[in-house]
């Protein structure tokens, strides 16, 4: 069969891809993804309560631009929903990230916001912190550096924190005023009907086929195409024979309560006891009511082939691997490598949407 266009990945990136050679070029477009659904990581479903989570964590959709916004937007309409966060430390559930209340219920103080922000210009020591723990450090001291961040850094990604890049932390702000909002952009929500009733919408085209539980390695020698859209490991696209980049992964323990509330706030943090890092309850991100409530647990994992890969983990023998293998992906022709796999990158979904559109606008659609 001859199409013009594969693309390896139904998540966020490959459809976007397939949306736009299917409705602005009239492309034939075939998606294949080795998952038994579309909508990569976003994937969202009802569970046997009739409960709407999702499968592979909690995803919230922000973004400052309008255009990326309006993009969605013409494929869904968004319950407004604005993220925010408690962690359980000391015995105490305090806004996080940290803020003026979460110092002052913390120390049961009440500083003025002055105060704290000298207290905080009091904790900076250098203007290129090394890793992880001084990035931390540096914004807020060692004591709530330890109450919040560094046991959680570890279960997190199973390394001390100096061990990792100052950026893996570093869209983490400190506020010293009272919002209590995880994220400040300008758009913030939830596809109204969930994320993959969104990414059906944008594939509802005849030029559009999906090949499901399918591994791309094993069809394509088989498909006649003129360009392929790639959104799978950046790795596994080379047979690892630079050596494998690593991942952490996540695993998600879903449990069903027979009450409607489990807890305060959507996502609570636990920093320092047990093992998992937080507790989603899904409900409170999406708006449904139910007389049942369904969260997750989520315990962070060494990434192995029983469990996906989640997180890059950004240190400096995964950044020079990942280099090695875009150079060698610069030399190939008609294929595009994009996406949080891919590239191996942490994006949010708003950069892939914005990152997809841009790539697609300058290679495709001059
Ligand atoms: P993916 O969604 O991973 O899609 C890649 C697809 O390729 C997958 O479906 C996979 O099955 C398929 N594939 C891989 N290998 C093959 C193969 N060999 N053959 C065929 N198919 C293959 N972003 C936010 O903006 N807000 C959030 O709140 C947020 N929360 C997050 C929470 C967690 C726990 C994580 C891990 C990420 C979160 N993100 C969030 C980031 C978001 O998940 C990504 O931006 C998004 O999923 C990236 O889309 P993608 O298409 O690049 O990758
Ligand atoms: N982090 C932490 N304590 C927290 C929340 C986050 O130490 O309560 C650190 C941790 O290293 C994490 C990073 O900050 O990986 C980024 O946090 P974010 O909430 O952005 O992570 P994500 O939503 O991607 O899991």
């Amino acid at each position: 069969m001859k199409y013009d266009v594969v693309i390896v990945g139904a998540g966020l990136a490959g459809i976007i891809f397939a949306e736009r050679f299917a409705n602005l070029k009239d492309k034939k477009v075939l998606i294949i993804d080795k998952r038994n659904h579309i909508g990569g990581n976003l994937y969202d479903y009802y569970n046997y309560e009739g409960i709407l989570i999702h499968k592979y964590g909690p995803h919230i959709f922000r973004t400052d631009k309008r255009d990326v916004w309006d993009y969605l937007g013409k494929f869904t309409d968004w319950h407004y929903y604005q993220h925010s966060v408690v962690a359980n430390v000391k015995g105490f559930q305090v806004p996080f990230p940290i803020n003026l209340d979460t110092y002052n219920i913390l120390f049961n103080t009440n500083l003025s916001q002055e105060e704290f922000q000298s207290k905080l210009d009091g904790y900076k020591f250098t203007d290129d912190p090394k890793n992880a723990e001084e990035a931390v450090v540096n914004q807020v001291g060692h004591y709530l550096y330890e109450t919040f961040f560094k046991a959680y850094t570890i279960k997190q990604w199973g390394t001390d924190p100096k061990e990792l890049h100052a950026d893996t932390v570093s869209r983490v702000p400190v506020r010293t005023d009272k919002e209590s909002r995880y994220f400040y952009h300008k758009y913030q929500g939830l596809p109204l009907l969930g994320y993959t009733d969104m990414m059906m919408s944008m594939i509802d085209s005849k030029n559009i086929s999906i090949m499901l539980n399918t591994d791309y390695k094993d069809i394509i020698d088989g498909v006649e195409f003129d360009e392929l859209i790639y959104t799978g490991p950046l790795d596994y696209y080379f047979d690892y024979e630079l050596g494998e980049l690593d991942y952490r992964s996540l695993i998600f323990e879903e449990r069903t309560f027979e009450q409607e509330s489990f807890q305060s706030h959507s996502v609570v943090n636990y920093p320092n006891n047990y093992d998992y890092t937080r507790i989603t309850e899904y409900k409170k991100l999406t708006g449904q009511k139910h007389h049942k409530t369904t969260v997750h647990f989520e315990y962070p994992m060494e990434h192995n082939e029983a469990n996906e890969p989640y997180y890059p983990i950004l240190n400096e023998r995964n950044k020079i691997l990942k280099n090695k293998y875009l150079e060698k992906a610069r030399t190939l022709n008609n294929i595009t490598f994009i996406g949080r796999l891919a590239e191996y990158r942490y994006y949010a979904m708003d950069e892939i949407v914005e990152s997809a559109l841009d790539s697609f606008n300058k290679k495709f659609n001059r």
